[in-house]
């Protein structure tokens, strides 16, 4: 079989096109990651072309200087925004410093040091190498979301090229007379090309799933958080509480419900505009939020309702829970919307081994109701009311 370099070549640059035009096409609507993605496939497409039309022109000439620098730019370029995307696929920020600083100090030396093969090939290899190992690194760092297998596919791919790239590098350095030029049928070139050609595959398959793993996240969250305050919506809630109290049952701990609904709100759409309501709604999902311990769970129960479930808790550290959100809201409605905001609240603590979440809630509900008979802003607790009643 024929060892044609330049033939593996072609159709790295023809694989890489086709990804460049076909992944837009086929992803459609997408957001930051992909579009990072999509763009650098693109340079690295368009720095393998610009490397193939540079071998086509005089040899060492200034067109053959310009367009291998710039071939150069656009394979470490989008390698470094590829970076940025898988970044943003594993949960992270964007930022990837190092393989963009790698890519400006590549470009620049190789058109600096151009005149030198040796130094131009062995500069431009080692670069890549280590820009390639500190994308496989980031990626094989535990992901602060919920990856599929892609990141080890990638991991894999970006290794052995690393492994041949650096190779390539260390022999244009050290073995010039055995590898002279670009197109050089040495066995190691022809590996190069050849995993080159595997990689670009990897890749495709690689972005495509990081892609569907996100829009899987995307529909998880939309199924289970309310899409307007980002706290769980009630479904979600009443699935993860259900688990939690049969979590307490077991190891016979308590829990304890905090059933809430903002006072009058009505008036606020009324008098201010519902746009105002909705702000009004955010800021107060925000302030139960950050008034919950990790365990503890918030959901939307509806409309200007919501529901917090607090995890081994008793009643009076339920009771603590609503003095916190009450003197919070105090200080901070009249800043943070410009308008004082109250709420009525029932609290039921599991009793029982066999209470049950709907019991729990009915209890909470009496409780909230009694305490908006009462005259609102305040919060009463299902116990107590049911003792008073016997
Ligand atoms: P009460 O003290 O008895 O609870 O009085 P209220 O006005 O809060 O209660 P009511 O049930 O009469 O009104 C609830 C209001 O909450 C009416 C509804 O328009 C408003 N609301 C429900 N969901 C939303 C929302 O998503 N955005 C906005 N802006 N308002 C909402
Ligand atoms: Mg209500
Ligand atoms: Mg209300």
């Amino acid at each position: 079989m024929p060892n044609d370099i330049a033939s593996l070549i072609l159709a790295l640059t023809v694989s890489m096109c086709t990804m460049a035009v076909a992944l837009p096409a086929v992803m459609g609507q997408v957001n930051a990651a992909a579009r990072r993605a999509q763009v650098g496939v693109c340079m690295q497409a368009l720095g393998w072309v610009l490397l193939l039309v540079s071998s086509m022109v005089a040899g060492g000439s200034w067109t053959d200087r310009l367009l291998s620098t710039l071939s150069m730019a656009g394979i470490a370029g989008g390698l470094a925004l590829n970076a940025t995307a898988f970044n943003l696929w594993c949960g992270r920020s964007p930022s990837a410093r190092m393989p963009a600083v790698v890519a400006v100090v590549l470009t620049v030396g190789y058109a600096l040091g151009f005149s030198s093969y040796a130094f131009r090939v062995s500069w431009a290899n080692g670069l890549l190498a280590l820009q390639m190992t500190m994308v496989a690194v980031t990626l094989a760092r535990k992901p602060l979301v919920p990856v599929g297998g892609w990141r080890w596919l990638l991991v894999l791919a970006l290794a052995a090229q690393v492994v041949v790239t650096a190779w390539r590098g260390a022999l244009a350095a050290f073995d010039t007379m055995a590898f002279p030029s670009f197109m050089a049928p040495h066995p190691i070139n022809l590996l190069f090309a050849l995993v080159a050609n595997a990689t670009a595959v990897l890749s495709l398959i690689g972005i495509l799933l990081a892609h569907r793993d996100e829009a899987a996240r995307a529909l998880e969250r939309l199924a289970t958080l309310d899409g307007m305050t980002g706290v769980l919506n009630r479904r979600a809630w009443l699935a993860h509480a259900g688990v939690e109290l049969a979590n307490a049952a077991r190891y016979g701990h308590r829990l304890g419900v905090l059933l809430i609904d903002i006072d009058h709100f009505k008036e606020v759409n009324d008098s201010r505009g519902h746009e105002a309501g909705d702000h009004a709604l955010q800021f107060f999902a925000r302030a139960l939020q950050s008034a919950c311990r990790s365990g503890d769970l918030v959901c939307r129960y509806g409309g200007e309702e919501f529901c917090v479930l607090m995890n081994r808790a008793d009643l009076l550290s339920t009771q603590a829970f609503d003095r916190r959100i009450r003197a919070y809201l105090a200080e901070a409605a009249p800043r943070e919307i410009g308008y004082p905001l109250n709420y009525s609240a029932g609290i039921a603590v599991s009793s029982a081994s066999d209470d049950t979440l709907d019991a729990m809630l009915r209890r909470a509900d009496v409780a909230l109701y009694s305490a908006k008979a009462l005259g609102r802003g305040c919060t009463l607790d299902a116990e107590a009311l049911h003792m008073s009643a016997t």
